[in-house]
């Protein structure tokens, strides 16, 4: 079957790999679509990611066969993988941490092949069905939809309070949504991308910016700075920037990932008395929730999945096009 093997810094070929057969209890999909992650484009930039991989770890399909100990799905079923596996046997798992499982480096289309290719054989216990009303385009965005719901929680981002997400990629998009029907009372969101601003705009939040101002941020707040700041960039600049605008005792929480070192002050997150909460994937039940607020039309993917390709296309209509600042683009998703 045809896949899109990652092979190194900006290196992703077209290859013919062996069709995976099911063990006992796995599950065959035929991938519909698999999106493009910011994650997978981080690994595509920097070659960090360990070598070779099939990326595409948002990914939806069709049942197509199963092993024998499978009893709750049959063929045919709409699905969407969660890939995040955690082992439920470890220290952090027995704790309720499964999004830090010592098993997370087996990830579904991280460390273990995913979804850009033809098919994929997963645990049947990583499945979660898709429901008739979501169009399968709609099928990629669960992941995303899931990290911003741990984020919200992991906060704890509470009604009432103001916040400001940094960033509005496909994740910052989507917490703004949660964000929005969590009670955000004050919402601030900031983006230079314009087409990003401009999606983002349609959801109504209380102020919009395609840079960081300070001074607009503790004008909407009081002059006390947000009770909360999401920084979904993971970029250093933006980082340091957190401390401008959250207020004195206030949290971060950092979404975004960076993956080189970079310096960052930390004397005024102490001076002003800060939390920051890093917070890392997502648990089963933040996966089959996102499903649901989307089954629910309560999150809405349709101005987010900007665009579909074919996986001969991967490369330039893809990796290519989503690494470009000005880029049109929030999600992209494969056709295999
Ligand atoms: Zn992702
Ligand atoms: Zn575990």
């Amino acid at each position: 079957m045809k896949a899109a093997l990652y092979e190194g810094k900006e290196t992703i070929r077209i290859v013919d790999i062996p069709k995976p057969i099911p063990k006992a209890d796995e599950v065959l999909v035929k991938i519909k679509y698999a999106g493009i992650c910011g994650s997978d484009l981080e690994g595509y930039k920097t070659g960090l990611y360990p070598v070779p991989v099939v990326m595409g770890h948002e990914a939806c399909g069709v049942i197509e066969e199963f092993g024998p100990n499978v009893k709750k799905w049959k063929v045919g079923d709409r699905v969407v993988i969660n890939p995040v596996m955690p082992c439920g046997k470890c220290y952090w798992c027995l704790k309720g941490y499964t999004n830090i499982c010592e098993a997370e480096f087996e990830g579904f289309g991280l460390f273990k092949n995913g979804g850009f290719t033809e098919y994929a054989s997963v645990p049947a216990s990583s499945l979660v069905p898709l429901p008739d009303t979501i169009p399968d385009k709609h099928g990629t965005v669960y992941d995303q939809i899931a990290t911003g719901l741990l984020a919200v929680r992991e906060g704890p981002f509470i009604t009432g309070e103001s916040a400001v997400v940094l960033g509005l990629g496909t994740i910052g998009q989507f917490l703004m949504q949660i964000l929005k029907i969590s009670g955000a009372r004050k919402l601030i969101v900031i983006e230079k991308n314009k087409h990003r601003l401009e999606v983002a705009k349609k959801f109504n939040p209380d102020v919009a910016l395609n840079k960081t101002i300070i001074g607009k941020v503790k004008g909407a707040t009081e002059r006390r700075g947000a009770d909360f700041v999401f920084e979904c960039t993971g970029r250093p600049a933006a980082i340091n920037a957190t401390s401008s605008l959250v207020r004195k005792g206030g949290t971060v929480v950092q979404v975004g990932v960076s993956d080189t070192p970079f310096e960052i002050s930390y004397l005024p997150f102490i001076m002003n008395h800060n939390k920051i909460q890093c917070v890392y994937a997502y648990h089963q039940k933040d996966f089959e929730y996102a499903v649901e607020l989307v089954a629910k039309k309560l999150i809405d993917p349709e101005p987010i999945v900007t665009k579909i390709i074919s996986l001969d296309d991967i490369v330039e209509e893809g990796f290519q096009e989503a690494i470009k600042p000005d880029t049109k683009e929030i999600k992209i998703i494969v056709e295999p």
